[in-house]
């Protein structure tokens, strides 16, 4: 069958175009330091689409596993490290022992997973020399076919969402275990993503897009999870890993418990530009959303079949949608009445402000608020991106639009956006756990700006505070439920902000990057890769070996470094006296 037009692609496939393929898909590990919390839900999508048309799939996810030994310990990792790559090399020997060579192999991974993505590669080349190789996600959609110089085992890189674009690389590699290389190109079959050869290997680009309707997609695959090769139970080790909250260990602290937790997705995108924020595998600008209908009967499912009692939806931003949000209300009402199916999400301030700007030049409050629908639909969790609450921040941001268009209050003596102070305040009087994280840093931030957030921080307490008995358990576990972590801007190739000139300078002088004038890309040298080795998810600062940190704030370096080990520390309070 020859290659047609992307978008109408799947609808030539039968049922059974695939049959007899198999595809790994290998999801790596992060985030060392935390419980892992959320199945891989990219992986497990892909691997339903992939069922639908006879594929056999199978999932490895390296980020389950937390080994609790003598060098966890020494390392003060609470929940027990990550694999060894020797310990993961023995894995997927065994698991490839049990399922046999296959046609395809992804691996998935944020940005950063290149360290891990390199040795896995290395690991599957040996393994299973014949598979095509293929790395997609995050990481492959920031580097596209740079990443194919940076582990030369790739045969492959997928950019965007895969969907779609799945089915084709699983066909490809059919194609050529079937034909051979030179027959399956001279066909025109290999077309249209097929990029060069090397090292006589055909080497493809392939350019993933979004799907036509989102709700016709199969519901993650979780069934694959179910145990791994040696039979340890990675799916309820999921279940059984609170979302979010405090036991989570993640910047999204909760006022409540989740006792069984499962995570899935609702919408792609995010119509918004916020200049720090990559959104590249997950949809981009390109907002897209599955019906209420569509989404509640996935929560009813996973109650069901798995027992869960709270749903994480792990959107960019749920919220967009007011009609889309009482739809859900109408449909899910009667089962969050007794509170049995809850569930969360993340969304915008100003979403949960839902004021409107009138014919004066002010604003008036919505008739229905979206936090107001949303608890009704059993919603108990909002996280918000606040990142900053002084105004020249949000401005550099790109968020100043639409934080900054009610104007200013100001509150024990801080200037908060008005926005920011009436999406709190309706998310908490809706009933609904509204959670913040910061960012410290941001290019031109000065100290008395990040004391803007510090300050909002405080307030968030003594606004959740507000009728509870000093000192009771109450008011002490309402005080925890406030987030007071602040991640450090970090500029992720992709983002405007890797882009400004005092972050481009910085990488420059702190890195080593180098910029083409014209493009204003680096050039992908080995000091760019390095860059990219060091990138985390922005909870630690990052120095160079001499010690220097990239610093893109207007504070001076050691008062950034200061700052920054005060906030380590939850001290709070010393940075609003500095
Ligand atoms: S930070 Fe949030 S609102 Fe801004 S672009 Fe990213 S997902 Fe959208």
């Amino acid at each position: 069958m020859n290659f047609v037009a992307p978008t109408s692609f799947p609808d030539t496939l039968g049922p059974s175009a695939l049959k007899g393929v198999k595809v790994l898909l290998i999801n790596m590990p992060i985030r060392e330091q935390a419980r892992p919390n959320n199945p891989p839900v990219g992986p497990a999508l892909l691997a339903g689409r992939l069922r639908e048309y006879g594929a056999e799939p199978n999932i490895v996810d390296l980020n389950i596993y937390r080994i609790q030994d003598e060098e966890a310990a020494r390392r003060g990792l609470e929940f027990g490290r990550s694999l060894t790559f020797a310990e993961a090399r023995a894995l997927l020997a065994r698991t490839l022992d049990k399922i046999g060579p296959q046609h395809v192999i992804g691996l998935s991974g944020l940005i950063t997973t290149l360290t891990w993505q390199t040795e896995v590669a290395k690991i599957i080349r040996d393994l299973d020399p014949d598979a095509m190789l293929v790395s997609g996600g995050g990481l492959a959609t920031q580097f596209r076919t740079t990443l194919l110089d940076w582990i030369p085992e790739l045969d492959a890189v997928s950019h965007s969402e895969g969907d779609d674009v799945i089915l084709k690389m699983a066909l490809d590699a059919k194609t050529i275990r079937d034909l051979g290389f030179d027959r399956a190109n001279k066909s025109g079959r290999l077309a249209p993503y097929f990029h060069d050869t090397r090292n006589g290997r055909p080497r493809f680009f392939y350019q993933g897009y979004r799907t036509a309707d989102l709700d016709v997609l199969p519901w993650p695959a979780y069934d694959l999870l179910k145990e791994d090769v040696d039979g340890f139970p990675v799916l309820e080790t999921y279940l059984n890993t609170p979302v979010w909250g405090g036991s989570a260990k993640n910047s999204s602290a909760t006022s409540f418990d989740m006792p069984r937790s499962i995570s899935t997705i609702s919408s792609r995108g995010c119509p918004f530009a916020c200049k720090f924020c990559f959104r590249g595998g997950q949809g981009e600008r390109n907002y897209g959303v599955r019906s209420a209908q569509n989404i509640a009967d996935e929560f009813l499912h996973y109650r069901d079949c798995y027992g869960v009692e709270f749903i994480a939806l792990l959107d960019d931003n749920f919220m967009v949608s007011p009609k889309r949000i009482t739809e859900l209300a109408d449909i899910l009402e009667p089962y969050a009445r007794d509170g049995k199916l809850q569930w969360g999400t993340h969304g915008r301030l100003d979403e949960a402000a839902d004021l409107r700007p009138d014919r004066n030049g002010g604003y008036k409050k919505a008739d229905v608020r979206r936090v107001d629908e949303m608890a009704r639909a059993g919603c108990v969790y909002i996280g918000f991106g606040a990142e900053s609450a002084s105004a020249r921040t949000l401005d550099a941001m790109g968020k100043g639009g639409f934080m900054l268009s009610n104007g200013i209050t100001k509150i024990n003596g801080y200037e908060f956006p008005l926005t920011m102070v009436e999406g709190i305040r309706n998310t908490y009087a809706s009933g609904i756990h509204g959670n913040c994280t910061w960012i410290m840093g941001y290019p031109g931030e000065t100290l008395p700006d990040l004391q803007t957030s510090v300050a909002f921080i405080r307030w968030q307490e003594e606004e959740i505070s507000k009728g509870l008995t000093p000192g009771s358990d109450e008011h002490k576990r309402a005080l925890a439920s406030i987030n007071k972590a602040l991640f450090t801007a970090t500029a992720y190739p992709g983002t405007e902000m890797f882009q400004a000139p005092k972050v481009m300078a910085s990488l420059e002088q702190v890195f080593g990057l180098t910029f083409d004038a014209k493009t204003k890309q680096p050039l992908p040298d080995e000091n760019y890769r390095k860059y990219v080795l060091e990138l985390n998810d922005a909870s630690k600062m990052i120095a160079n070996s001499d010690g220097r940190p990239l610093n893109y704030s207007d504070m001076p370096d050691d008062q950034f470094v200061e700052v920054r080990s005060m906030l380590d520390a939850g001290k709070l309070d010393e940075v609003l006296s500095l």
